[in-house]
């Protein structure tokens, strides 16, 4: 399996639009990694997650051929997660002949995807299915089997993060989310270890305040981590990465990099692929 992080931001973006504060204007100067837009991520080139306004420019910015995505999972119906407008450029004319993108959401977001795909000529160019936390089921090709679990994050927005496997590999892609519901554990633990535990670090290192509820940050994702590894559901092998940074965190991505190395985790760039 391989994960290719398309964008790694939270809502605003780093540096964040408009913004001048000491993270912003550093990530501003010294370009490269700290620039990062809004979070996606594609799985084997094949499976992508979440569908918001960058995906033009992230489809640009890595060449995305479309003709190998067949589904995509939405995590939640927040605009860095869910662009609902963008959906009719599936639509006929808008593009041409393309094969049928599946998307995958909990309620709120599966309303916004359903109106738009009655609302434009998207003659079967997207379909759209309803999860909820504790489903498991298999994408349209039957190449990935899918485990919704419940986030702790904004209520209204119908969270939820997912737990992917293919091929006896497994991929834990956990953004937009606090630390976990405790119901959340068992279910894991019955999906089997992980090989990749992507965890949301919107907080950066944590530094003055916890993120406990809704996103995380460092203090919090060691915390999950000590508990999937007690559990089994992380082993020694486990790749860790922290991913979707605010500046509101307050560090750059070259001032979390030796911090995160401490304890073995991954601080995630726009454009990083990770092959396990
Ligand atoms: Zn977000
Ligand atoms: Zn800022
Ligand atoms: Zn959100």
């Amino acid at each position: 399996m391989k994960i290719k992080y398309l964008g790694t931001a939270a809502y605003e973006g780093v540096p964040a639009l408009y913004c001048k504060c000491r993270v912003c204007t550093e990530s501003f100067r010294t370009g490269g990694r700290a620039l990062r837009s809004r979070s996606q991520a594609l799985i084997d080139e094949s499976l992508l997650i979440d569908y918001n306004a960058d995906t033009v420019c992230h489809s640009l910015r890595y060449r995305i051929d479309w003709e190998k995505i067949g589904d995509c999972l939405i995590t939640h119906s927040h605009s860095d997660h869910l662009c609902p407008a963008d959906l009719e450029i599936l639509s006929d004319p808008i593009s041409h002949e393309h094969r049928t993108l599946h998307f995958y959401s909990a309620q709120d977001g599966y309303e916004k995807i359903a109106e738009q795909i009655a609302l434009h000529k998207m003659q079967n160019r997207a379909t759209v299915t309803l999860v909820r936390h504790g489903d498991l089921f298999y994408t349209s090709q039957k190449k990935y089997k899918i485990l919704v679990l419940r986030a702790n994050h904004a209520l209204a927005s119908t969270p939820v993060f997912y737990a992917i496997e293919c091929g006896g590999k497994r991929l834990l892609y956990a953004h937009d989310t606090g630390v976990f519901p405790e119901e959340d554990y068992a279910l894991l633990q019955n999906f089997g270890c992980f090989d990749l535990i992507s965890l949301d670090c919107t907080g950066c290192l944590g530094i003055g305040w916890d993120w406990r509820d809704g996103h995380m940050s460092l203090k919090t994702n060691l915390e999950v981590m000590e508990r999937l590894r007690r559990e089994g559901i992380a082993g020694d092998k486990t790749i860790f990465v922290a991913n979707h940074f605010s500046h509101n965190g307050g560090q750059t991505y070259d001032e979390m990099v030796p911090e995160m190395a401490k304890y073995g985790i991954v601080v995630a760039y726009d454009g990083l692929e990770i092959a396990f």
